[in-house]
């Protein structure tokens, strides 16, 4: 009896096999199609009754072991990737819901999510609710008869409001729906949604996947059955495929992705903490702080860690103030990145109520609870003293 391998080993090993040159490290496949080796293997391999790549937009061996190690990681029996976070979940959507069915959202998830399932799938006759994000009580009110998907974000962008996975899986399996969590900023270095009752795990793979800013990736980690009934046919038809290229940056990503959470936040807490004694700043948002309003769920959920991205409202005396305030601290900013992304090595500063937020309404984005004044940080690997340096720069001078 061979013992299972933990989770870091998976990180570093899980993949498909090693081609007949033995390379070490996995290969990156660039074909768009596969020489069968029969006809009738062939069409064996379409109808889906035998093992066997086919075309490029179904399967590729790269995307296939990006594949496999994140399915490893997050304890899920599959995965399947896609061309970008979005494309997984419309993919997840357009696998797992029809017109009359209902979704129950957190009102506080990643602005494009918000979009897409509140009025891009309402044209085709899907519903919606948003609710409180860490309301469990607003969860269980708005199921209703036709409610089929629950879709929570843990933490949530950019104000780390964390929800309880459990309460949650337990709310959709008494109603005969799903649970599916957006894994994005916990990663399953510190959360694994599966182990808590969920049955679908969501990923933006330009994240902390990837973890160097480079590529766009995606994917849905769920039971085999869910992944070849309900998502491949939508990647067949769909063709929101994850390219050969960014599989092998995300699946190199993967190997160091522990080490990498774990570093950065640390720098996160320390960052927040610094942040929530500046005389120029009102509030610091951070699992990690025991400030946090669900500061003792997110360590209980998160292995005891606050993930690496936090959020600021500085100071001000109405929105305008806030948020010329808030454009200050950013054009301030030498070192430090002005940018949108989050999981880089690299810190990024944006401006959520002008950038990912920017396209909700006004209404949308207060209940969201997303000010003018607000600046989120996703802390990457420079030096503690350089960050702080750089952010009291425009933080010391209004
Ligand atoms: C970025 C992000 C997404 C969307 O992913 P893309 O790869 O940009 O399409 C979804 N959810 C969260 C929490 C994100 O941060």
């Amino acid at each position: 009896m061979t013992r299972p391998l933990h989770p870091d080993t998976l990180a570093v090993r899980e993949a498909v096999e090693r081609s007949q040159y033995g390379e070490n490290s996995e290969a990156l496949y660039l074909t768009s199609g596969y020489v069968q080796p029969s006809a009738e293997a062939s069409a064996r391999r379409f109808a889906g009754d035998e093992d066997g790549f086919t075309y490029g937009c179904y399967g590729n061996p790269t995307v296939a072991s990006f594949e496999r190690r994140l399915a490893a990681m997050e304890g899920a029996e599959a995965c399947m990737s896609t061309a970008s976070g979005m494309s997984a979940i419309l993919m997840m959507c357009l696998g797992l819901l029809k017109a009359g069915d209902h979704v129950i959202c957190s009102q506080s998830m990643f602005g494009s999510t918000i979009k897409l399932i509140g009025s891009d799938l309402a044209k085709f006759g899907v519903e919606s609710s948003f609710v409180s994000q860490t309301d469990v009580g607003a969860w269980q009110a708005a199921v209703k008869p036709n409610t089929r998907l629950l879709f929570a974000e843990t933490p949530t962008n950019p104000l780390t409001e964390v929800c309880d996975i459990q309460a949650l899986a337990n709310i959709a399996h008494n109603a005969g729906a799903l649970l599916a969590v957006d894994n994005c900023f916990a990663t399953p270095v510190l959360q694994r949604p599966i182990a808590l009752g969920a049955d679908i795990v969501m990923h933006s793979g330009t994240k902390f996947l990837d973890g160097q800013g480079r590529v766009m990736a995606g994917a849905l980690c769920a039971s085999q059955q869910m992944v070849t009934e309900k998502f491949l046919p939508v990647l067949k038809s769909g063709g929101m495929t994850l390219a050969p290229f960014n599989a092998w940056v995300v699946l190199k990503g993967l190997e160091t992705l522990d080490i990498r959470v774990r570093a950065q936040s640390a720098r996160a807490l320390a960052l927040a903490q610094w942040l929530e004694a500046h005389p120029a700043v009102a509030r610091v948002y951070h699992p990690g702080l025991a400030s946090h309003p669900q500061h003792e769920l997110a360590m209980a959920q998160q292995s005891g860690v606050g993930g690496a991205v936090l959020s600021f409202d500085v100071k001000a005396s109405d929105p305008d103030q806030a948020r010329q305030r808030a454009f200050h601290v950013l054009d301030s900013l030498k070192v430090l990145s002005l940018a949108t992304n989050l999981g880089d090595t690299k810190t990024l500063c944006a401006h959520p109520a002008s950038t990912s937020h920017g396209r909700l309404t006004e209404a949308q984005r207060q209940a969201a609870g997303i000010g003018q004044g607000l600046v989120r940080v996703a802390v990457g690997l420079e030096h503690f003293d350089d960050v702080t340096a750089d952010l009291d720069r425009g933080l010391s001078s209004f």
